[in-house]
């Protein structure tokens, strides 16, 4: 009873104390610092990605490539510090972070934050993985490919570069999984390998050298880190999962979120925001980043391969900041450059130099509908394109020559050009699709591109009925592609007598107007009206006839037929 009098007597003091702190002092963070509000602000990864961006921007690779916009990759990162009463106390079942960003840990698992490349394949970390995922996912929705979660262009941009921007972050490639701490801690293992925690400068910060006191890391000895890692590990909600122990996440003060807040991790991070803020991105300075190797393209495996190099990308990254852990704690800014640049890489990866534009060219007669599908492949980049493939497919139509046509090279501002006949009774229903493909040895790119004709430029003039006798109506229909409204030069109208010119389609590109067959029009003569679309340069004629009333169906009284078929019932 006692004891309980003097914990109603403390707790409000140290409600207090922990709110305070909890205001004065940095966000937490689980990567770069991603949090959006208050004295916690620390928005390292929006600050690469809108880097990175800058640099795809101004790739010539960009234009055209539908790449998701800045504003909405950035809103899929961030989160917020939940800044409510919960002092996670041991057991409260709370979350510490949350929001859009994958730093939300009810959205994914702190593994997938981190990779240690000095341990084994398979329990060294999922971040490649992660980045894996959302940069398929980012393809997928870019390239309108079926299956995948759903995830959009936007959010799969943000979050692949999150996880390969975290593998420049000396905390995170470093560590084990939670599996393997609790059997540590549970079997008194404390004193563990530096390849499991890195080396002991990471328990200060550069401007704060410190060594690592007893159970923090001194002489490799990490009691007091297992256990509180193990107690916060429980300590959490069926959301999230805190699978990842970071021998150097949980050492601060132990009074609440103070043990995070004021931990190594965290104030080296915050450490990194500042110095970001003093030594802004420096193209000239960049330390070397991993390099892209593209694969050797083929139709089928063109996404499976640059996912797969995703992955590869993450722990080459991871490698070169576990070899150069000491240089990127010290300059956290060049870790901060290096992570721009291979974002950039990354996101420059889902895109080609390769611009193919495709037109379909009316060639035949009216009646054979002939048509040429004409490519003109460009090359945006400084880099020779080689063995070049371009492939079309074409339904509702027919093709009348080889589908796919090599090229071998394609230079920058030498654009190709290649030419397929294909054969369509309706082209406004044919759809052409132009696949083009080339290998690039240095530059990182998709080496894929695909493209659909802009729509033809086609007019379809109607007179219908075609037979009509005079003082009948007849419709005048006109259809132009691309749907647009436009102006309509409409000539030989003869004996028809309507709605007098200046003649426009609607927004649909289409024009429809009754004109009536002038009574004194002798019979058996046909007409030809001429629609002339000036600024879309279309041209097209229709005719129509006009037949006596010694025509036997007008004794009987029925409508003139426009032609006869077995089934003798009028075609409407
Ligand atoms: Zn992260």
């Amino acid at each position: 009873m006692r004891k309980l009098g003097i914990w109603l007597k403390i707790t409000p003091a140290l409600l207090l104390v922990s709110l305070l702190c909890n205001f004065l002092c940095s966000g937490p963070v689980l990567a770069w610092g991603a949090t959006t509000c208050f004295f916690g602000r620390c928005m390292t990864h929006q600050y690469i990605l809108r880097a990175a961006y800058e640099l795809l921007e101004n790739d010539p690779a960009f234009v055209d490539s539908g790449f998701p916009g800045i504003e909405e990759i950035v809103q899929n990162d961030g989160i917020d510090w939940q800044t409510n009463l919960s002092m996670d106390w041991i057991n409260s079942s709370q979350y510490d972070l949350l929001g859009e960003g994958p730093d939300d840990e009810t959205k994914t698992a702190w593994s997938d934050h981190f990779y240690n490349p000095e341990l084994a394949e398979g329990s060294n970390g999922n971040a490649p993985m992660a980045a894996k995922k959302y940069f398929i996912g980012l393809c997928q929705a870019m390239y309108g490919i079926e299956g995948g979660e759903g995830i959009s262009s936007a959010k799969g941009a943000a979050w692949s570069a999150h996880f390969l921007a975290d593998m420049f972050v000396p905390y995170h490639v470093i560590g084990m999984l939670a599996s393997e701490a609790i059997v540590m801690n549970r079997t008194g293992n404390y004193i563990l390998d530096e390849k499991i925690t890195g080396p002991a400068f990471l328990y200060g910060r550069p401007d704060k050298p410190e060594e690592p006191p007893s159970g923090w890391g001194s002489g490799q000895n990490f009691y007091n880190a297992l256990r509180r890692y193990v107690e916060y590990h429980n300590d959490v909600g069926p959301e999230a999962q805190r699978d990842w122990f970071d021998p150097w996440y949980l050492n601060g003060p132990g009074f609440g979120d103070l043990k995070y807040i004021y931990s190594s991790h965290v104030g080296w991070e915050e450490y990194a925001n500042a110095q970001r803020r003093i030594k802004p991105y420096d193209a000239l300075g960049v330390p070397d980043i991993p390099v892209w190797l593209n694969r050797y393209p083929t139709w089928e495996t063109i996404f499976d391969n640059q996912a797969e190099l995703v992955e590869e990308y993450c722990k080459k990254a991871a490698k070169e900041t576990r070899d150069n852990l000491e240089y990127y704690w010290q300059n956290p800014e060049k870790a901060i450059d290096a992570s721009i640049e291979s974002v950039y890489t990354l996101w420059r990866s889902t895109i080609s130099a390769l611009k193919p534009q495709v037109e379909i060219i009316p060639v035949g007669s009216e009646d054979d509908n002939i048509y040429q599908v004409r490519a003109i492949i460009r090359n945006v980049c400084d880099e020779v394109a080689q063995q070049v493939l371009a492939k079309i497919t074409v339904t509702g139509g027919v093709l009348e020559s080889e589908s796919i046509i090599s090229i071998a090279e394609i230079a920058n501002g030498v654009p190709a050009e290649v030419n397929w006949d294909i054969q369509s009774d309706d082209i406004t229903q044919c759809q052409v699709v132009v696949e083009v493909m080339g290998v690039f040895e240095h530059t990182p790119d998709l080496q894929y591109a695909v493209a659909r004709p802009e729509p033809v430029n086609t007019l379809t003039i109607s007179v219908s009925p075609s037979q009509v006798y005079a003082g009948g109506t007849v419709t005048v229909t006109v259809q132009v592609y691309p749907r647009c409204e436009t102006g309509l030069v409409i000539t030989g109208l003869g004996p028809l007598r309507g709605p007098e010119s200046p003649y426009y389609t609607d927004a649909e590109g289409w024009f429809s107007a009754e004109f009536e067959v002038d009574e004194s029009t002798p019979a058996n003569r046909r007409f030809t009206i001429s629609v002339e679309v000036t600024e879309l340069e279309l041209a097209g004629t229709a005719s129509f006839q006009v037949v006596s009333e010694s025509n036997w169906w007008e004794r009987e009284g029925r409508e003139p037929y426009r032609y006869k078929d077995d089934t003798d019932q009028p075609v409407e």
